[in-house]
């Protein structure tokens, strides 16, 4: 009877802590998500990040409150000597929650972001049959399913900095990390409530196969050249072109660019 009184003792205090714990997280995200960057804070991602500048005004405050979050959440590691700085944090951070400021994803699953002074090596094992070849290739930028983003700081702040050229390597690996919370990273994210599966992948697959054609005809294209890679390359190079060169991307795929719309329940060909 002892016994059982203590492990049902230890029940109770471990459910209580595991809540309280759990409440307390809570409460912390609550309250970053109506705080206001400091003035410092704010200059800086004026400065980094100049499309943040272009936001409607009902967005700003959410997006300072995600980027608190996004702080909080996530943790900096400088690599190859690289030391990370407060404007290398923001600008990552501002540029990440950018994509999701009106829709209510959230990186769920990310805690660390690799920063590498410029491009870095990157091992990748190709299958052939049976054979399998290591080799090592130069990158700006990787998102890994469910684990790190590894990002290339002159890459990423010059993305930002560059805000209309419709090139983003934040902007395109954290497009894959949006992909990657539906379980799997194909270029079929988890919908807005607004939107039907059926019609996601009618025009994503059209807007895909026709890009595909283009590329091999050697047309020029709006959405880079990379997204007949794959679907999911192709959904990642267009969430940079939708923020980068909407206007263009809403008068070349206008279907492609309303889904995208929808998604990120966002316009900014108005911006
Ligand atoms: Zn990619």
């Amino acid at each position: 009877m002892t016994v059982f009184l203590i492990f049902l003792i230890v029940v109770v205090v471990a459910a209580g802590w595991f809540g309280f714990r759990n409440w307390s997280k809570r409460q912390v995200r609550k309250s970053l998500l109506v705080t206001e960057l400091s003035d410092r804070q704010r200059a800086i991602v004026a400065q980094q990040v100049p499309l943040t500048k272009k936001l409607p005004e009902k967005f700003r405050a959410k997006l300072e409150g995600k980027i608190n979050v996004f702080l909080n959440q996530v943790e900096f590691i400088g690599c190859n000597g690289l030391e990370v700085n407060e404007e290398m944090q923001l600008s990552i951070a501002a540029q990440a929650c950018l994509l999701i400021v009106n829709s209510d994803t959230w990186y769920n699953r990310l805690t660390t972001i690799l920063i590498y002074p410029g491009a870095f090596k990157s091992r990748q094992s190709e299958h052939n049959g049976y054979v399998i070849t290591d080799r090592e290739i130069v990158r700006t930028g990787e998102s890994w399913s469910r684990g790190p983003v590894v990002l290339s700081w002159a890459h990423a702040k010059q993305g930002a900095i560059d805000e209309s050229d419709g090139h983003n390597v934040v902007f395109h690996e954290f497009a894959h990390q949006i992909d990657d919370l539906s379980g799997r990273t194909n270029g079929i994210p988890i919908l807005n409530k607004s939107q039907s599966f059926a019609e996601w992948g009618q025009v994503f697959v059209k807007a895909y196969e026709s890009h595909v054609q283009n590329v091999h005809a050697g047309r020029k294209t709006v959405i880079d050249a990379y997204g007949a890679e794959g679907l999911e390359e192709f959904f990642a190079v267009a969430v940079e072109v939708f923020f980068e060169r909407p206007v263009a991307l809403k008068h070349n795929e206008p279907a492609l660019y309303e889904q995208l719309g929808l998604l990120f329940q966002l316009e900014p060909s108005e911006w």
